[in-house]
């Protein structure tokens, strides 16, 4: 499974390469790998290979595994949709990015909960620039305004930046759209502080990097 895991994550390194450099030499691009489809051991081994980056999207396994590989020096993000239930438990294993927050009711409880525990938190705002009905996050409308908002009003949270992911169709066009339309917010939000653009997955991590994104997460291409 090593050799399996080293051939995955030099194919993913040397795609970013050509993708990066498209838009500059000084572009990095950070890698979330991502471990929901695979165990502790490949996690491990990537370790081993160099990757320091791991995100979960469930809270249970996150916290399961940040304590499981507590001695190794990972860092940790959790990238699902978070269960008001589940706050207290993000909290006290404070990942190093949440990268999901996608509501201003999230924001306004989780902010609470920090307060209380005089503790903070980095987060993404999660849009959902594909319009899809089914994905979480906020409209493209609506993210600018509430950015800011939750800076002014959510003083706990820590905002970063942007995440989203890509329209799940097949034309690439449509996809490149949702890409452009996340960036571009992110861009309006520099100003503010923005420095992480979140966008790109296994299937479109390429286009993404192509289109601004400075943080991929991937998983079924590094573990499978
Ligand atoms: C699972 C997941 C990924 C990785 O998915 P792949 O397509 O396997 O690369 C990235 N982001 C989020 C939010 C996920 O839930």
């Amino acid at each position: 499974m090593k050799e399996k895991l080293r051939k995955n994550l030099d194919q993913v390194i040397w795609n970013i390469e050509q993708a990066r450099i498209t838009i500059s030499e000084h572009n990095i691009v950070q890698i979330v790998a991502v471990g929901k489809y695979s165990d502790e051991e490949n996690i491990k081994t990537l370790y081993e290979l160099g990757q320091r980056a791991f995100g979960e999207n469930q809270v249970q396994q996150l916290s399961t595994r940040m304590q499981n590989l507590e001695e190794l020096p990972l860092q940790w993000h959790m990238m699902g949709h978070l269960q008001s239930n589940k706050i207290n438990k993000l909290i006290e294993f404070k990942p190093s990015l949440f990268q999901s927050l996608n509501s201003l009711d999230l924001a306004m409880k989780l902010n609470k909960k920090l307060l209380e525990k005089n503790k903070k938190m980095n987060c993404l705002l999660q849009v959902n620039t594909a319009n899809e009905a089914n994905k979480s996050g906020v409209s493209s409308q609506e993210a600018f305004d509430l950015y800011q908002q939750i800076q002014e009003t959510c003083p706990q949270l820590k905002l970063k930046g942007l995440m989203s992911i890509g329209a799940h169709v097949n034309e690439e066009k449509i996809i490149q759209q949702s890409f452009e339309q996340t960036h571009k917010i992110y861009d309006a939000l520099k100003k503010d502080g923005a420095t992480i653009c979140s966008m790109g997955m296994s299937n479109d991590y390429e286009l993404a990097i192509k289109c601004g994104s400075n943080l991929v997460r991937i998983g079924s291409k590094i573990f499978t």
